[in-house]
């Protein structure tokens, strides 16, 4: 059979209609797929730790012979445990709740495990990943012949991404067995002269380097696939710019339906009537917007600060510029509760205007949002607070001018899309409370102009960040006594690593029972994100309101929540979190005069100095970078699924080079070809319509 790029997985050797299943489990359909389904990490001599030196705290990839297993049964959960020998020493793995490994794995067969190495009666170590080693002649044979017999050494053993009951093995087998056929199917679009000036190898060369790595990893991390993984960089980083540079462009040049003035009213008295000062950034901000609003081109702009950074009243001053000008503005946000929030900030900024901000909620009466639908079908309602209430259907604007979208990562493309279609070609401003690097906003927000609030207002305390082991849980809880006996509230934030599982739920509600015990006569309350929105807004809003002094929650949920009299956040196991997320979750404290604290309560002794770094770091992009750093190419939450863009391969910390080549390139070609329709190009927009959720309509022609 004659192999192309399209031919399902199902059709190759080794592969039936059940594996088929599990690999379209991975997303992998086709035999283009399942190129693309590249290892997520090379193993050689040089990443194995000889057993005698994997030391306590530390994470390590060792290689052993299983001389001894059983599963230990305890009360809570049955253990399954191995000894692993090499040539230096023994160590004792353990799975917790695993205890189906049995069958799997047996004595004399050679395991690599990748785990922190813990103190538990001894060295322990819990691992993360295992793989059972196929024998070393096999290696060798993938090798091509070259590795050395009866060792690890020469061998570079890629690790795929696996799901349950499709192992690595399995993967490696199949990938093994079909490479060069499939490699045979590969087509490069990327015209040579472009290839040749970003630097990168062509496109089955990438693939025969990330799927057949040859040699020792030369730098300790980075090996011949290196080569392979840029190319693959590179050809994203490239669609993306083309995508961005061409929705900028079909954006900023819609016909608007109108023209704002500065006609220096409400906006001018709104400045007069503040109870403070803007910040520096502010006012940089509401210059930039204004600009925006009273020039020909439509305003697509992107406020990014941090949490408390002051992003709504820079909306206010641009939602006032609409108003003034006869046009509407509205304001979505992602839950109700937020939505209360801002409209609540609303109303006190604006009384002293005489102006009363509208809102729209989906748990309103049917005759209470008649009545403001009304109001904003005939523009009674000049500013508009809502929810996702305000996209439907019998949602009707006189004259929308300005949309505003708040946590805009919290809705899909489609539905900023639709508050926008609520309008003829309206101005929007998008918030957003997730800081990040310079390099990865042109990159994914390359289609938006951008305005940043980096300093705090005046008059806030910095939030003092500790990390505490469970030493001091017992200080810790009379810390919390104290500070709710002086009417502060708190909260502890539990994480929840799979909120579908029973057990894990059950230990953050024994958690809430304990505390309450703990903490009284302080009240607590529990949000998790099992519980429908409507109860999880029901415990938020009695906490908001006062009547719960401690709240206990699993997710990070409403990170935009404003209670300044929430003073202290404790996090559990903040090992466990990215450092954006710990940022985000502290970010709910501090919001008042009060001073603030963040306790991370950690046990966990590999993870102190990275927590420890977290603790001395206060500025949100700055935190951004090290998460960056850290995770490297690892999925950028939030920001990721924004335009419906995937950055799979994309390392941002190596690739600054590629991006701004990828960046120049996507402008040079649409200059010449706007819509992509010269041959050269076109197999680039197909690619583009079938990868990208924005691209059909971006490219379609006329
Ligand atoms: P975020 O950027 O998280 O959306 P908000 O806009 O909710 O922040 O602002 C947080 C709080 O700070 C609000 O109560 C707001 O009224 C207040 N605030 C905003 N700007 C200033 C300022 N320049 N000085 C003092 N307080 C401010
Ligand atoms: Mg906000």
């Amino acid at each position: 059979m004659k192999l192309t790029a399209e031919t399902p997985v199902q059709f190759l050797k080794g592969v039936g209609p059940r594996r088929a299943e599990q690999f379209a489990r991975m997303g992998v359909r086709t035999v283009e797929d399942l190129l693309y389904h590249v290892p997520h990490r090379y193993i050689d001599a040089t990443t194995v730790t000889p057993i005698a030196r994997a030391t306590v705290g530390k994470e390590v990839t060792v290689v052993g012979t299983v001389v001894s297993k059983g599963v230990l049964p305890t009360r809570r959960l049955r253990i399954f445990r191995a000894i692993l020998k090499d040539a230096s020493g023994v160590i004792e793995c353990a799975w917790p709740g695993q205890a189906f490994l049995d069958r799997t794995i047996h004595v004399g067969q050679r395991l690599l495990v990748t785990g922190q190495v813990k103190h538990y009666h001894g060295r322990q170590i819990v691992p993360k990943e295992q793989i059972v080693l196929d024998e070393a002649a096999e290696v060798a044979e993938w090798q091509g012949g070259s590795g050395t017999a009866g060792g690890e050494e020469g061998v570079v053993l890629p690790v795929y991404p696996a799901t349950e009951g499709l192992s690595h093995r399995m993967i490696r087998k199949v990938i093994r067995e079909h490479l060069d056929a499939m490699l045979g199917t590969v087509e490069d679009v990327l015209p040579v002269e472009l290839r040749r000036a970003a630097g990168v190898v062509t496109l089955r060369e990438a693939f025969e380097r990330l799927h057949r790595p040859q040699g020792m990893i030369a730098d300790h991390e980075r090996g011949a696939w290196e080569a392979g993984r840029r190319r693959l960089a590179f050809d994203e980083l490239l669609d993306l710019q083309l995508v961005v540079a061409r929705a900028r462009h079909l954006a900023k040049h819609a016909r608007r339906g109108m023209r704002f003035e500065n006609r220096r009213e409400l906006t001018t008295a709104l400045k007069e009537a503040l109870p403070f000062t803007l910040t520096a950034g502010q006012k940089r901000a509401i210059r930039e917007v204004t600009d925006d609003m009273t020039s020909p081109t439509r305003m697509h702009r992107l406020l990014m600060g941090d949490v408390g950074s002051g992003k709504t009243v820079v909306a206010l001053f641009a939602m006032l510029l609409a108003a003034e000008n006869g046009a509407q503005a509205a304001l979505m946000a992602p839950t109700e509760l937020l939505a209360e929030q801002h409209a609540a900030t609303l109303t006190e900024l604006l009384k002293p205007l005489g102006i009363t901000p509208e809102l729209l909620l989906g748990r309103m009466t049917p005759a209470e949002k008649e009545a403001a639908r009304e109001r904003i079908r005939t523009g009674g309602a000049r500013l508009v607070v809502g929810t996702h209430a305000l996209i439907q259907e019998t949602t009707e604007f006189h004259r929308l001018g300005l949309v505003v979208i708040d946590e805009q990562h919290r809705f899909g493309v489609e539905q900023r899309a639709a508050l926008m279609a609520k309008g003829e070609a309206p101005d929007v401003l998008l918030l957003s409370a997730t800081p990040i690097p310079r390099t990865l906003a042109l990159t994914l927000y390359g289609d938006l102009d951008i305005s940043v609030l980096r300093d705090k207002p005046a008059g806030r305390s910095p939030i003092k960040t500790g990390v505490r082991s469970s030493a001091h849980r017992a200080q810790i809880y009379g810390f919390l006594r104290d500070q709710c006996a002086a009417g502060r509230q708190a909260y502890i934030v539990y994480p929840v690593i799979d909120e579908s599982e029973q057990t894990d739920l059950k230990a953050a509600t024994r958690m809430a029972a304990e505390l309450a015990k703990s903490l009284a006569p302080a009240t607590v309350g529990l949000v998790h994100g099992r519980m429908k929105a409507a109860e999880r807004d029901a415990v938020m809003r009695k906490f908001r309101d006062g009547a719960l002094d401690v709240l206990v929650a699993t997710t990070v949920i409403e990170v935009g929540i404003d209670i300044p009299n929430a003073t202290v956040m404790v996090i559990e196991h903040p090992e466990r979190f990215g450092l954006a997320q710990l940022h985000q979750l502290r970010g709910r404290v501090g919001r008042g005069a009060a001073e603030s604290h963040c306790i991370l309560l950690s046990d966990a002794h590999g993870a102190r100095a990275r927590l420890q770094r977290f603790a001395r770091t206060a500025d949100g992009f700055k935190i951004a970078e090290l998460d960056l750093k850290e995770r490297g190419m690892g999925e950028l939450t939030g920001a990721r699924q924004s335009g419906g863009v995937t950055l799979r391969f994309v390392d941002f910390e190596r690739d600054e080079d590629l991006i701004r080549v990828a960046r120049a390139d996507a402008r040079a070609i649409l200059e010449g070809d706007p819509a992509l329709t010269a041959s050269a190009h076109r197999p680039i927009r197909q690619r583009i319509e079938r990868r990208y959720e924005r691209g059909v309509e971006l490219f379609r022609v006329g």
